[in-house]
C-alpha cells in the first residue's frame, strides 16, 4: 500500500518521509503521480486546511492521503501570522520576507514577551471518498529571536529558539538543529508520532 504525501513544500516532504520512514510504506509525493491540483487553502484553522488538502488528494490519486497544515503563532500578535504563516507577507512562501515582517511587527516587544509556537496538523484520508480517519495537532513551544540565526530548516525556523525545558536541544534555534534534533520535539515530529498507531494500523492490515 502508498501513502501520498499531499503536500508541494520539498522541505516539509523531506521531514514527513523521514518520519514515516519506519513505518516501511512506500511514501509516494505529488510529484510521483503527476502533481496535485492546487487546493484552496481559506479553512480558519490548521485542522480544516490539512483535513482539505488530504480529502481532496485522496480524492483525485485513490491513495491513502496524509496531509500537514502548519504555522507559527505568536502570542505577542493574539496568534498571528497563524493559518497565514507561509503568505504573511504577501507572496506565498518568500521565507525571507515573512521573517523579515515578524521582526518589524516584534520590534517594540520586550524579550520576556515574544513567546511563540508552531502549530502542525496532520489529517489521515482514506483513499476515493477522501474521508478523514484521523487527525492530529503536534505543537512546539519558543521565543522570536530579534535576528536570524542558522541555516538550516526553513521558514520561520531561523527566528524561533526553542524554549521548552529539559530537552536536549533547550535553548537552541531550530535553524542550527539537524534534521534528528528538530523532528524530536518539533511540531511536525510530534504530530506524526501520534498519528503513528494510526497509520500503523492502517497499513498494517
Ligand atoms: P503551509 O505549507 O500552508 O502549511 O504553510 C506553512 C508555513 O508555516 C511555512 O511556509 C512556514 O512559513 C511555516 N512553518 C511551518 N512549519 C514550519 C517549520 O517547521 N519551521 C519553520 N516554519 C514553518
Amino acid at each position: 500500500m502508498k501513502l501520498l504525501l499531499a503536500s508541494g513544500n520539498a522541505k516539509k516532504l523531506a521531514e514527513l518521509q523521514r518520519i514515516t520512514a519506519p513505518l516501511g510504506v512506500e511514501v509516494v509525493q505529488p510529484s510521483d503521480i503527476g502533481g496535485l491540483p492546487d487546493v484552496i487553502e481559506d479553512g480558519a484553522t490548521f485542522a480544516a486546511n490539512a483535513a482539505k488538502k488530504a480529502t481532496e488528494g485522496a480524492r483525485h490519486s485513490g491513495l491513502w492521503t496524509l496531509a500537514d497544515d502548519s504555522g507559527l503563532e505568536v502570542d505577542a500578535l493574539d496568534g498571528a501570522p497563524g493559518v497565514y504563516s507561509a503568505r504573511y507577507a504577501g507572496t506565498h512562501g518568500d521565507d525571507a520576507a515573512n521573517n523579515a515582517k515578524l521582526l518589524t511587527e516584534l520590534a517594540g516587544v520586550p524579550d520576556g514577551d515574544r513567546g511563540a509556537s508552531f502549530v502542525c496538523a496532520l489529517a489521515l484520508a482514506r483513499p476515493e471518498t477522501g474521508e478523514i480517519v484521523h487527525e492530529v495537532l503536534g505543537r512546539t513551544h519558543g521565543t522570536i529571536l530579534r535576528e536570524p540565526v542558522g541555516t538550516g530548516g526553513f521558514g520561520y525556523d531561523p527566528l524561533f529558539r526553542f524554549s521548552e525545558p529539559g530537552f536536549p536541544v533547550t535553548g537552541l534555534v531550530f535553524a542550527t538543529l539537524s534534521a534528528e534534533e528538530k523532528g524530536s520535539v518539533s511540531h511536525r515530529g510530534r504530530a506524526l508520532r501520534e498519528l503513528q498507531p494510526a497509520l500503523a494500523s492502517v497499513f498494517q492490515h
